[in-house]
C-alpha cells in the first residue's frame, strides 16, 4: 500500500512532467510550423484534414505488446508522418497531428484521463516538431524525392521516435510502473523497427505519388496500407491467443501436484490471475455446507472460511454478464464482493465442482488498453474446468486426511478416558525396548468395575474409570500411563525393582481415599502387578501380559502388589514355540492357502481370488495369519512363506486358466519381502514354472509398505510393474500419508479397508469416507475394490458408490482350493477366449 503522501507527490510529478512535455511539444511544433518552408518541388500538397484522417486510422489500428505486465501500444503513425514530411506543408502536418491528439483521440478512447490527454498532446507535438526539424535540417535544399530525401525522412522518424519513446518510459517510471531501462530497450527495439518500416513504406508511396502527380496510385496505396494494417493486427491477436494457451498449459500443469485444499485454492487464484492477466480474482468454492471465498488482489491472497449464502447471489445474471458489452450493473451492484463498475473489465465463470457449482470472478485487466472479450470468456471457462477438477481432488484428500487423523487418534486412544490405549502402549514400549531401556511396567487392575457397571450402570462405571485415570496420570514426572484393558491401566517408568516398589506404593496410596463419581463416593480396590524389562522379557507383549498376570494374582491372593515370577505363569512356553516351529512348517506342509473370491460389480462375474495363508499347527490347531505373520516377519521366515503362498496360488490359478476360467489371483506381500533384492526374480521364476502370465497376478501391499522411501523397495515395485504384475494398495484408508506417494508408484488398484465397510449403511461418516476413497481412486485412474462386504445392503450401497469390485463374506469366506472350485461351480465366472463380457454362462456342465 502506498501512503497518501506518496500518491500525492506521484500525481504532482506526473502532472508536472506532462505539462513540461506539452510545453516542449508546443514549442517544437510551433517553431517548426512557423519557420520551415515546404520542401522544394512538391508536385502537390496533401491537405491537413486528409493527413488527420490518416493519423486517426493509424492510431486506431493499434497493437498491444506487453512487457513485464505493462502494456505498450504500437501504432503506424510513422506512415502519415513521413507522407506529411514529404508531401505537405509543415503547418498542415503540425495541425493534422495536433487535431488528432487534442480532439479525436480522447473521443476515440473514452478511458483516457486528463493527465494522459495532456501528456499525449505533448508527445505528439515533440514527435511532429522534432521530425520536421530533423527532416529539414538533413534535407537542406535537396528534393525529397531523391536519396537525400529518403535519408532525411528515416533520420527524422528515428530521432523523433526515440525521443518520444524516452519520454513515455520516463512518465511510466514516474507513475510507478515496474519499467527497467533494459526491458525498455527491448520494447523500443521492436517499435523502432516498426516505425522505420512504416517510414520506408511511406517513402515508397510518396515516390509513386510524386511521379504520378497524385493520380491513381492513391487508391492502390490506400488499399495496400489497409491490408497490411489489417493483417498485422490479426497476426498480433493470434499471437496473443497463442500466449494465452501457453499460460493455460502452465496453469494446468501447476495444478497437477498434490496440495491441501486451501493451498490449492490459492494456487488456482494466482494461476487464474496469470492466465487472465487480471489484478483481481475471486473464487467461491463450495465444500459440503461451507463455502469458502478466496480472493487474490494485488498479488495477495485473502481467504475467508465463513458461510456465504450463495443462493443470495444471482448466479444466472452473474454468469450472463460474462464478457457481455451491455452492463446490467444497475441490477447487480456486486458479484461475490467484486464491484461491478465496468462490465467490460469483469468476467465470470462457473466453477463446475461435482456437488455444487462455484463461481470465479475475474476483474481488473492488467493492461487497461484492451478489455476482456468473448475469447477471454472461453479461456476462463476452460481454465475453470481444470481448476474445478484440481480443487475437487484436493478437497477429497483433505477430507480423507481429517478423517484419518481423527481415526488415528481414536485408534491410539481410549474413548472413555482419552488415555493412550493398549495399541499405543505397545508401540511406545516397543520403541523404548528397542533402545534397551530398563523399564518398570506396573499394571493396575480395578476390582470393582464390573460390580459398579452392573449395579450403578455403565455411566457410573465410565465415570469411575475417568476418576481412576485422573489419579494415575500425575503419578510421576517420568511416568506415562495407558488404559491397557477393560478394567486395567498400566503405568510405565524407567528403572528397576526399586523404582517399581516406589511407584507401587504411590499407586496404593492414591486409592486410599474413595473416588467421587457424580456425587457418589466409591471405594476402589486395586491389584497391582509389576514386570521389569529386561529382567522379565524384552518384548512388549510378553511384558504387559506378565504385569497383567501379576495384577490378577494380587487380586486373587488379596495382596496389594505382586511382581511377576515365572513359576506362577501358566501360559508362557506355548507362545515361544510359534516362531521356532514356523521354520519347519513349510517343509512339513502345514501351511495351506485358502482362496476368497472377488466379483466385478458391473458384470456380476467372479474375476479373481485372494490367496490367504493358514497354518494348521500340530499342537495349537488352526492359526490365523495375524498370529504368526508378525513372527514370520521378525524371524525372516516371511520370504519363504510368501514364495510358498505365491507358488500354490500361481499353480492353482494356472489350473483355473486350464479350465477356461479367466480368474486372476492376488497374493499379500510384507514390507520385508521388498527389502530382498532377489524378490522380483524369484517371483518371475515361480510364474514361469507355474505357467501363469504375470498379468493374472496382483500383489497386495499395505500403505505402510508403500510409504517406505527405501530406494530398493521402490525399484522392486517398479520391476514388478514392468513385468506386467498389478500392484494393489491393501487396507487403503488406514494410513493417510501415502496418498501423495500414490502418484509416484506404479499402483493400479486400491482396496478400501474393511473397517470402513462394515457399518457403511448405518454410519454416515463411513459412507462419506468410502465414497471419497472411491472417487479419489478413480480420479487417480485406479480401480477400486471394496473388501469386508458382509450384507446385501452393503453390497448394493458399494455398487451405487461406484466401486469396481467387491470381496467379502457375503460372497464367500476364504476356502481351501477344492472347496473354492466347488463354490465356483454354480457362479457366473469370467471366461477366457472370446466369451462376450457380461454374459452369464452356466458352468454346471463342466463338472
Ligand atoms: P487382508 O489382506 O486384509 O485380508 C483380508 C482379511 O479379511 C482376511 O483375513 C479375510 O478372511 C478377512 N475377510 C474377508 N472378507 C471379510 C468379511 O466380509 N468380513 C470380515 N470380518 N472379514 C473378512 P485373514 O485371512 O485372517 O487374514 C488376515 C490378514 O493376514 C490379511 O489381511 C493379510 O494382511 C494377512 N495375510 C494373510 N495371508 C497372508 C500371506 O500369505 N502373506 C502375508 N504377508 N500376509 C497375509
Ligand atoms: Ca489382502
Ligand atoms: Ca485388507
Amino acid at each position: 500500500m502506498r501512503g497518501r503522501w506518496e500518491e500525492t507527490t506521484t500525481a504532482v510529478r506526473l502532472w508536472s512532467f506532462s505539462l513540461f512535455s506539452l510545453a516542449l511539444g508546443c514549442g517544437l511544433a510551433g517553431y517548426a510550423a512557423f519557420t520551415l518552408e515546404a520542401p522544394v518541388g512538391q508536385p502537390f500538397q496533401i491537405a491537413w484534414p486528409a493527413l488527420a484522417v490518416m493519423f486517426l486510422i493509424a492510431e486506431w489500428l493499434d497493437v498491444d505488446i506487453e512487457v513485464r505486465k505493462e502494456a505498450h501500444t504500437l501504432t503506424f503513425t510513422e506512415f502519415p508522418l513521413t507522407l506529411g514530411l514529404i508531401l505537405a506543408t509543415p503547418g498542415d502536418l503540425v495541425i493534422a497531428r495536433l487535431v488528432v491528439s487534442a480532439i479525436a483521440l480522447p473521443l476515440l478512447r473514452r478511458r483516457l484521463d486528463p493527465v494522459k490527454v495532456v501528456f499525449n498532446a505533448g508527445i505528439f507535438g515533440v514527435d511532429v516538431g522534432l521530425a520536421l526539424l530533423v527532416f529539414h535540417g538533413l534535407l537542406g535544399s535537396s528534393s525529397p524525392a531523391q536519396l537525400d530525401g529518403w535519408i532525411a525522412a528515416l533520420g527524422a522518424v528515428a530521432v523523433s521516435h526515440l525521443v518520444s519513446a524516452f519520454l513515455v518510459a520516463t512518465v511510466m517510471r514516474i507513475a510507478g510502473a515496474p519499467v527497467t531501462w533494459r526491458s525498455e530497450v527491448g520494447v523500443i527495439g521492436v517499435s523502432l523497427s516498426a516505425a522505420l518500416a512504416g517510414c520506408a513504406v511511406a517513402i515508397g508511396a510518396s515516390g509513386a505519388l510524386w511521379r504520378d502527380d497524385g493520380g491513381r496510385s492513391w487508391v492502390l496505396l490506400l488499399l495496400i496500407g489497409l491490408a497490411i494494417g489489417y493483417f498485422f493486427v490479426a497476426y498480433m491477436r493470434i499471437r496473443e491467443r497463442h500466449q494465452d494457451l501457453a499460460t493455460l498449459h502452465v496453469f494446468t500443469t501447476s495444478l497437477a501436484a498434490h496440495r491441501a485444499a486451501d493451498e490449492m485454492s490459492a494456487t488456482v487464484a494466482s494461476g487464474l490471475a496469470e492466465v487472465m492477466r487480471a489484478q483481481q480474482v475471486v473464487l467461491l468454492i463450495p465444500d459440503g455446507e461451507r463455502i469458502s471465498r478466496v480472493e487474490l488482489r494485488d498479488g495477495e491472497i485473502v481467504s475467508d472460511e465463513s458461510h456465504h449464502d450463495v443462493d443470495d447471489i444471482d448466479w444466472a445474471s452473474a454468469i450472463g454478464l460474462a464478457g457481455r458489452q451491455k452492463t446490467s450493473g444497475g441490477d447487480l451492484p456486486s458479484i461475490a464482493g467484486v464491484t461491478v463498475s465496468d462490465s467490460k473489465n469483469l468476467i465470470t465463470a462457473r466453477l463446475p465442482l461435482p456437488q455444487r457449482t462455484g463461481l470465479i470472478v475475474v476483474s481488473g485487466r492488467v493492461s487497461s488498453v484492451r478489455a476482456f472479450d468473448d475469447e477471454d470468456v472461453q479461456l476462463l471457462e476452460t481454465a475453470a474446468g481444470h481448476a474445478a477438477a484440481a480443487l475437487h481432488n484436493a478437497q477429497l484428500v483433505d477430507h480423507l486426511g481429517q478423517e484419518a487423523r481423527f481415526r488415528a487418534h481414536q485408534a491410539l486412544h481410549d474413548e472413555v478416558t482419552d488415555l493412550p490405549n493398549q495399541r499405543s502402549l505397545t508401540e511406545q514400549l516397543d520403541g523404548q525396548l528397542a533402545l534397551g531401556s530398563r523399564l518398570v511396567m506396573l499394571t493396575v487392575r480395578i476390582n470393582s468395575l464390573r460390580e459398579v457397571n452392573e449395579t450403578l450402570g455403565r455411566n457410573m462405571g465410565d465415570e469411575m474409570l475417568r476418576q481412576v485415570a485422573a489419579r494415575l496420570r500425575p503419578l510421576g514426572r517420568r511416568s506415562w500411563c495407558a488404559r491397557s484393558g477393560t478394567d486395567e491401566f498400566t503405568v510405565v517408568v524407567p528403572g528397576g525393582q526399586e523404582e517399581g516398589d516406589m511407584l507401587a506404593e504411590r499407586v496404593i496410596a492414591a486409592f486410599e481415599q474413595p473416588v467421587l463419581c457424580h456425587d457418589v463416593a466409591l471405594a476402589v480396590t486395586v491389584g497391582v502387578g509389576v514386570a521389569l524389562a529386561p529382567a522379565h522379557g524384552i518384548e512388549s507383549e510378553m511384558l504387559l501380559r506378565r504385569a497383567s498376570l501379576a495384577a490378577s494374582r494380587s487380586l486373587l491372593d488379596g495382596t496389594t502388589v505382586t511382581t511377576w515370577a515365572s513359576d506362577r505363569d501358566p501360559y508362557d512356553p506355548h507362545r515361544l514355540t510359534i516362531a521356532a516351529d514356523l521354520r519347519d512348517a513349510i517343509p512339513a506342509g502345514e501351511l495351506q492357502v485358502h482362496f476368497q473370491p472377488q466379483m466385478d460389480l458391473a458384470t456380476g462375474l467372479v474375476t479373481s481370488a485372494e490367496a490367504l495363508v493358514r497354518w494348521r499347527h500340530p499342537r495349537l490347531g488352526e492359526l490365523r495369519p495375524d498370529q504368526f505373520i508378525p513372527a514370520a516377519e521378525n524371524t525372516g521366515a516371511i520370504d519363504a512363506l510368501t514364495i510358498h503362498v505365491l507358488t500354490v496360488a500361481a499353480e492353482t490359478a494356472a489350473g483355473w486358466h486350464g479350465s477356461g476360467w479367466d480368474l486372476d489371483v492376488a497374493v499379500n506381500l510384507s514390507a520385508r519381502n521388498l527389502a530382498n533384492a532377489n524378490f522380483a526374480d524369484d517371483i518371475a521364476a515361480v510364474l514361469d514354472a507355474a505357467g501363469l502370465p504375470p498379468s493374472s497376478l496382483t500383489l497386495e501391499l499395505t500403505e505402510s509398505v508403500v510409504m517406505t522411501e527405501a530406494e530398493r523397495a521402490l525399484r522392486t515395485l517398479q520391476r514388478l510393474h514392468d513385468m506386467g504384475i498389478s500392484l494393489s494398495i491393501d487396507d487403503f484408508g488406514t494410513g493417510y500419508s501415502s496418498l501423495a506417494h500414490l502418484r509416484r508408484l506404479p499402483v493400479s488398484e486400491i482396496k478400501v479397508d474393511k473397517s470402513f465397510v462394515f457399518d457403511l449403511t448405518t454410519s454416515e461418516s463411513d459412507e462419506v469416507i468410502v465414497k471419497s476413497m472411491i472417487d479419489l481412486g478413480h480420479n487417480l485412474g485406479l480401480s477400486v475394490v471394496v473388501e469386508g462386504v458382509e450384507t446385501p445392503e452393503v453390497r448394493s450401497r458399494v455398487g451405487e458408490l461406484g466401486s469396481d469390485r467387491l470381496q467379502g463374506y457375503l460372497l464367500s469366506r476364504p476356502l481351501p482350493g477344492p472347496a473354492f472350485e466347488h463354490w465356483l461351480a454354480d457362479r457366473p465366472i469370467r471366461l477366457r477366449g472370446d466369451a462376450p463380457q457380461g454374459r452369464v454362462i452356466n458352468l454346471d456342465h463342466r463338472r
